[in-house]
């Protein structure tokens, strides 16, 4: 069932009344309609679809399949009956605008460098071309940039042209095009002759303006992401945005905010340098202080400490600190988190309890994990039983 493709007529057309041929539901459950003619354009060539309305109800995608225009709609609709539509402008606008931008930043590189684009992304943000290189300069970027905007300034009409194989011959072409029947160039006379199905404006002016925005290497090629139009503006806005509340946060306008940033961060390592001596030296103090309080057993001294949210792995350095310095000793330390009970326990050289078993002794009893090896052992468990409880067990333990 042919539809009249009212968007090759006028593109700009925004509102129009149809028929309905047919009305099915496809193979997801979804309900569509066929028009005698239509002004939504379908998925297709890097343009995404237009939304819209028929008759109030909400166009969700448009879509063709084995050359059938299937309007998705969110209710349903009566065969023969006729309805009026209305494109979303904004959306068919943008599409036009990122489309023939592509096309222009697209001539460009090949006009100005020779590179070859290979394929287009329109995103809901931002639009990609991948062009066949290995690096993108700087350099290039902005030069073609220039030349885009150039073009599109110089408002150059926008022509699109039906042609035939043998017509094809007379173009200069920038690559060839994948139909061999009902062929539609969009040219840019004296710019870029292309084989394309989607929608443009009238002229180049339309586009508004191209700003490159980043790119980054791919395998065989390089993406260039782009915007066209009011996107830049959107973009623009953000990234002042951003750039705003930096500046305000760090206290820096625009032109120094990189600095002030490199400033800040050499700031940050040289105090955690700092930071990371101190604690040493602080584990260094009290290991001291806990030795000198140690109890006097029988073969051995016994150090027990029971903490409150201390990081296990200060704990752990803690006990190979004190167990580094006297060899008939044991470390037992105990640590209370909010939601678990932890443990470390470590030994001098001159005992021969093993750290390991210790803790495998007790871990059952908090429902915990954990091991090590004879020296020095860690582990943790549920909070069943209240941490000086847990101590008196690892001490009976021993
Ligand atoms: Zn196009």
């Amino acid at each position: 069932m042919q539809t009249e493709k009212l968007y090759y007529q006028d593109q700009y057309l925004g509102r129009f009344t149809a028929h309905i041929l047919n009305a099915q539901i496809d193979e997801k459950g979804r309900f569509y309609v066929i028009l005698d003619q239509t002004a939504f354009y379908p998925t297709g060539g890097g343009q995404p679809h237009d939304t819209g309305t028929l008759n109030d109800m909400e166009v969700i995608d448009v879509e063709e399949i084995n050359g059938e225009i299937r309007h998705y709609i969110s209710g349903s609709m009566e065969v023969g009956s006729e309805c009026v539509g209305e494109i979303h402008w904004e959306r068919r606008m943008d599409h036009m605008q990122q489309h023939a931008g592509q096309h222009i930043l697209s001539a460009a590189f090949e006009e100005e460098f020779g590179y070859k684009t290979v394929s287009f992304h329109m995103g809901k943000e931002l639009c990609s071309i991948d062009i066949a290189i290995e690096n993108l300069t700087e350099e290039e970027a902005y030069e073609v940039e220039k030349i885009a905007n150039i073009i599109i300034i110089e408002n150059h009409p926008i022509e699109t042209r039906w042609v035939n194989q043998e017509e094809l011959s007379n173009y200069k072409l920038r690559k060839e095009v994948s139909v061999s029947e009902n062929i539609r160039l969009v040219i840019i006379p004296d710019f870029d002759y292309n084989g394309c199905g989607g929608t443009h404006p009238i002229a180049t002016g339309q586009v508004g303006s191209i700003e490159i925005l980043h790119w980054e290497k791919q395998k065989n090629h390089v993406r260039v992401f782009f915007v066209c139009g009011r996107r830049v503006r959107t973009q623009l806005h953000k990234k002042h945005k951003v750039i705003q509340n930096l500046s305000a946060l760090l206290s820096s306008p625009q032109e120094q905010l990189v600095e002030t940033s490199k400033r800040i961060l050499e700031g940050t390592k040289q105090l955690e340098k700092i930071i990371t001596h101190l604690k040493q030296q602080l584990i260094e103090y009290e290991a001291e202080s806990l030795t000198a309080q140690s109890e006097r057993k029988q073969q051995y001294k016994l150090i027990k400490e029971v903490f409150v949210n201390r990081p296990i792995a200060e704990l752990q350095q803690l006990a190979k600190n004190i167990t580094s310095k006297s060899d008939m000793i044991i470390v037992l330390l105990v640590n209370e988190t909010d939601e678990k009970l932890q443990l470390v326990c470590g030994r001098g050289k001159g005992t021969s309890v093993s750290m390991n078993q210790l803790i495998k002794q007790v871990l059952p009893t908090i429902n915990g994990k954990g091991g090590g090896n004879d020296v020095i052992a860690q582990g943790g468990g549920e909070k069943l039983i209240h941490p000086d409880e847990l101590m008196n067990r690892l001490v009976e333990a021993i």
